[in-house]
């Protein structure tokens, strides 16, 4: 399979933008190697510039859970260009996605909608500090929350990918308010609030987080937090930007019977656009302008063409196509696992929902600490050897996979048939 034309596009692109790309783990530098530029995508399946065909598990990191181009959506989409493409006054659409979001989502008595995850967990924790005027937040090692200022200690995603503790340019004054703590470790937690309780404005956790590989939180550390900011007047924000719609039905809040302060969505919520949310108790929501003094606005928000494409995509997600997808992760991940007992591969593999991640290590993988000391060789090694044969996964071990209603059993056996080969040909 020849990637020339790939190669060649990515040559031009670094002439214009850093490193060739317009978000860093795209450049595929974990993983080595150069990045596939794509042609077109439809269903489950992404094409590049050269023609060539792969199933996709990263459907643009989650959005695209009904797989790419999805009729219905699509349809619906080139209707509303028709209509005009941004009208700066609010319209029924906003309307109509904000009431679908409250019947799937509970919790989210008030919400508002922003264009990327990025600008909701900034809003979202805006609205903790300037509720409970007080400063600090807690956020867990690991976790990525966009990349507003606040967030950018100790972040996952792209941030772990390069091993950047801190991004410079992050003014020290900023995140001296951000306490750093270890993912499920419930002892420094309880520390945590003894020491700095009176000061703490929220904390935001990844249900499921899944960017540092997928880590699910214990069910008891969940409870902690949300019984420890109870108790100390704190703000419990469970960021969803990845997980609403995918770690269950309901998301993180719905897997662990969690009521939270407030909430964040993205990715699935905007169908493939720009689309994000932040929501939750009216008291808390109804401190932000123009009802209270907390500013928060944008020029794009509610933009009617991403409105429609977030409804069509979150109104066809019936409980049916998400079990069928379930069924698809179970399926592939059974497999995985059978294939690394066969091949005796030291493998982990994890899932949620429709989300599924795996690490090359021979212990769970429980903390950022823990996914930092898998076998990342290894995995870049196979996943080249993935790549070659077709098969699209995320291009770090530090990004979670999905499933998407397109993926079919014959795409999960042809990607475990894949696996089998790569395994055989390390380990045979
Ligand atoms: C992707 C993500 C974000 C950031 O969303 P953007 O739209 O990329 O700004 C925030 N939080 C989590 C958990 C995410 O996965």
């Amino acid at each position: 399979m020849s990637t020339e034309a790939s190669k060649q596009a990515f040559e031009h692109a670094k002439e214009i933008f850093p490193g060739g790309v317009n978000s860093p783990v795209r450049a595929f530098k974990a993983v080595g190697g150069s990045p596939l530029f794509i042609d077109k995508a439809k269903g489950a399946y992404l094409y590049d510039v050269d023609g060539n065909r792969y199933i996709d598990y990263v459907l643009s990191w989650g959005p695209m859970i009904l797989g790419h181009a999805k009729d219905q959506v699509i349809r619906a989409v080139k209707e509303a260009v028709d209509k005009g493409t941004s009208y700066g006054a609010p319209s029924p659409l906003e309307t109509r996605l904000g009431k679908l979001l409250q019947e799937r989502v509970p919790y989210l008595e008030r919400l508002r909608m922003v264009s990327s995850g990025t600008e909701a967990t900034m809003s979202a924790i805006r609205v903790a500090r300037g509720v409970t005027k007080r400063d600090k937040i807690i956020k867990f090692i690991g976790c990525y929350h966009g990349h507003s200022d606040a967030f950018l200690v100790q972040a996952g995603s792209g941030v772990a990918t390069f091993g950047l503790p801190n991004s410079p340019g992050v003014p020290a004054a900023t995140v001296q308010d951000t306490l750093t703590l270890p993912y499920n470790d419930q002892e420094a937690l309880r520390q945590c609030f003894e020491q700095h309780g009176q000061d703490i404005a929220g904390v935001i956790i990844e249900g499921v987080a899944g960017n540092m590989g997928l880590i699910p939180a214990d069910p008891d550390f969940i409870q902690l937090i949300r019984k420890l900011t109870k108790q100390y007047g704190a703000l419990f924000i469970m960021d969803e930007v990845m997980t609403g719609f995918r770690a269950s039905y309901t998301g993180a809040t719905g897997l662990y019977q969690v009521e939270p302060d407030l909430l964040c969505l993205g990715k699935v919520v905007g169908g493939g656009f720009p689309v994000a949310v932040f929501g939750g108790k009216k008291e808390y929501m109804e401190a932000v302008a123009p009802l209270g003094a907390i500013y928060q606005a944008g020029t794009l928000s509610g933009n009617p063409i991403a409105m429609t494409a977030g409804y069509e995509t979150v109104k066809g997600l019936t409980p049916e196509l998400f079990q069928q997808m379930e069924e698809r992760v179970e399926q592939l991940c059974h497999g995985l696992k059978s294939l690394a007992d066969k091949y005796q591969v030291p493998l982990q593999v994890v899932h949620r929902g429709t989300m599924f991640g795996f690490f090359f290590n021979p212990e769970p993988v429980r903390n950022f600490e823990d996914s930092k000391n898998s076998d990342q060789e290894l995995f870049a090694k196979v996943y080249q050897s993935l790549l070659a044969k077709g098969i699209y996964l995320a291009p770090s071990q530090y990004e979670s996979n999905f499933m998407s209603t397109a993926h079919t059993k014959e795409d999960i056996e042809a990607t475990l048939t894949a696996f089998e080969e790569v395994f055989g040909e390390i380990y045979g």
